[in-house]
């Protein structure tokens, strides 16, 4: 029975995938398993306790082994994130030192495996790579997997639930994830994670509302208490009062409502009211997430992320298997353009097989272009795949984290040895491919007009240029708060970049996040941005916000925002004057 008494509690937390659920909480908070205690082994028995953390580790294997076998089709992307877990599994600095920690303290294994763990995690909590970050994560859910066998807990086995349910957890591992059962889990509520998180990236691709990093969810929720997921907010309120509830059930009949509507509409086109074109492409990682950019609508590709191929892999993919990739992607969209970004790797997404890699802060280090420029080979291998598959359709090249002008000559020269070579060897591709670079470097904004002589378009990196220009670390849940797309120097950056584009005759384009947000649509078309790229689930939103804007009369309005000082003065503007606008669903007479 629900508590009466109960008071309503506001939980704030990161929205990891956005929608509204209401109902009970599950909670699968393993936080128990952290009590251990500590007790001496004698001599003889040592043997045997290595031998009990053996097996558990065994079992520990076996048991994601078989999480990744029965893992379904469409979460064979993320089983990649499993198979490291494996391979944490047997690394050194866990494996090795908890053994000999029980050895040489002559301890518990429940006590030398959290030891270690306490020493191995806040090296990597410490190092300022993101992606580096979130493998401390992944030692402890690899960490309470061990545990769980040594003390003898269930492992917590989502896909047994058999009610319907929200889940509540201090964290869940993308494993735990991809076992949520779509009919029973309506939505989840995370202590830890990030939006970027994996378990973020798998919510979102299951659709389903989730908040996360709230940071005290499993301490401020019991079993059974009612709660409201409100993924797009970020925002749990537990035990709701009877308004509250109302209230939710409506916005969340009227979100799904709208959702149908919206997605019902996805094929038209993205066409302001004063008959203005907008491109609304999606942005995409691996190539079996083209057809959802199809299913929502998507007019293309406006970024193929092409690194998550390299990080999937245990080496450098090969020429072949980078055209037949680039191939499949093209053949899919036809005749639609294909943005296919040149390698961005490091920073927060480094590769496994890069043991040379140590920098202190890859954020500013050999990331991207300037990891390529000083691979030259590796470079050229994709350059030479990117240009054969661009004899099969209609193929952009883009380069990100370009800072200068050198960049942008070392990559055509580079560009030109690649088609010299496969003219040599008699291979079909073309040369002739319109070249564009990523603005998401500060330099790159105050050389625009530099750039734009060598260039056949820019596409805005609104994720990154918020990061290098307010000094946010993107993945850092601290600052998260101030990442800022409406900041008044991001604004000025994103004007600047159009307006150099349009001088030099040459189109801007935008594939940050910053893009998939219907709101600030009217900003982005009245700066002049002509063409948007997003998540592919954004797409409908943001064609039905284009949709009902009318760019004839908006001077005014973007003098005043251009006027305002902060980000929160320039939301509430755009709010008041457009947030009815864009959030309504275009009247049906347009539909053909
Ligand atoms: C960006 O920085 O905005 C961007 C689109 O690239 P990525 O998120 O891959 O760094
Ligand atoms: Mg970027």
């Amino acid at each position: 029975m629900e508590d009466q008494e109960s008071q309503e509690i506001i939980l704030k937390g990161i929205g990891g995938s956005p929608g509204i659920c209401i109902g009970k909480a599950y909670l699968v908070d393993k936080e128990g398993v952290d009590v251990v205690k500590r007790y001496v082994i004698r001599e003889e028995s040592l043997s045997a306790e290595v031998g009990r953390f053996k097996t558990a580790v065994k079992k520990a294997r076996e048991a994601l082994r078989r999480i990744i076998d029965d893992m379904p089709e469409e979460f064979r992307q993320h089983a990649q994130i499993l198979e490291t877990h494996m391979l944490l599994l047997e690394d050194k600095m866990l494996y090795d030192r908890t053994i000999d920690v029980i050895e040489k303290e002559r301890v518990n294994a429940e006590w030398a495996l959290k030891k270690v763990v306490s020493l191995v995690k806040p090296m990597f909590e410490n190092m300022s790579d993101d992606y580096l970050k979130q493998r401390a994560e992944d030692i402890t859910h690899v960490s309470d997997r061990i545990m769980e066998n040594l003390v003898g807990a269930d492992q917590v086995n989502i896909a047994s639930i058999d009610k319907r349910v929200i889940l509540v957890a201090r964290d869940l591992s993308p494993a735990e994830t991809s076992q949520i059962q779509l009919e029973r889990i309506k939505g989840f509520v995370t202590n830890c994670g990030g939006r970027d998180s994996h378990t973020g990236i798998i919510a979102r691709t299951l659709e389903i509302p989730a908040v996360l990093g709230v940071g005290n969810a499993t301490l401020n929720i019991k079993n059974d208490d009612i709660i409201i997921v409100d993924g797009k907010a970020g925002i749990v309120v537990v035990n709701p009062t009877e308004q509250t509830l109302l209230e939710t059930e409506e916005r969340r009949e009227q979100y799904e409502i709208r959702k149908a509507l919206v997605a019902r509409k996805s094929h038209l086109p993205a066409q302001t009211e004063d008959g203005i074109r907008i491109s609304v492409m999606g942005n995409i990682e691996l190539p079996e997430e083209v057809v959802s950019v199809l299913d929502h609508g998507g007019d293309g590709i406006g970024l193929y992320r092409t690194e998550f191929q390299y990080l999937s892999q245990p080496d450098f993919p090969g020429e072949e298997v980078l055209f037949e990739n680039y191939k499949d992607v093209i053949d899919v969209m036809g005749n639609r353009p294909v943005t296919i970004r040149t390698l961005d790797i490091n920073g927060d997404k480094a590769v496994d097989y890069l043991r040379d890699n140590q920098e202190r802060n890859p954020a500013l280090g050999l990331r991207a272009i300037r990891y390529c420029l000083k691979k030259p080979e590796i470079f050229k291998t994709q350059l030479r795949a990117i240009l054969r598959a661009a004899a099969f359709g209609n193929v952009r090249i883009l380069v990100p984290l370009i800072s200068g002008v050198e960049e942008v000559d070392q990559t055509i020269r580079l560009l030109d040895e690649a088609a010299q070579c496969l003219e040599q060897q008699g291979v079909a591709y073309k040369r002739d491919v319109p070249l564009g670079i990523m603005i998401e470097v500060p330099s790159a904004v105050v050389t625009a007009d530099i750039l734009a002589e060598k260039v056949d378009f820019f596409s805005i990196g609104t994720n990154d240029l918020i990061q290098y220009t307010l000094a946010i670390d993107r993945g850092n849940r601290h600052v998260a708060h101030l990442h800022q797309p409406l900041h008044p120097a991001i604004l000025r950056m994103i004007k600047r970049t159009c307006d150099v584009g349009r001088e030099k005759g040459i189109k801007t384009y935008m594939c940050g996040e910053m893009a998939g947000e219907p709101l600030f649509a009217p900003i982005l078309l009245g700066l002049g941005v002509d063409e948007l790229s997003m998540n592919p689930q954004a797409i409908p939103l943001v064609k039905n916000a284009i949709r009902s804007i009318n760019t004839t009369n908006m001077d005014a309005f973007m003098d005043e925002v251009m006027g305002m000082t902060t980000p929160d003065a320039v939301e509430a503007l755009v709010q008041d004057t457009y947030g009815t606008i864009v959030s309504k669903i275009e009247p049906a007479q347009q539909e053909q």
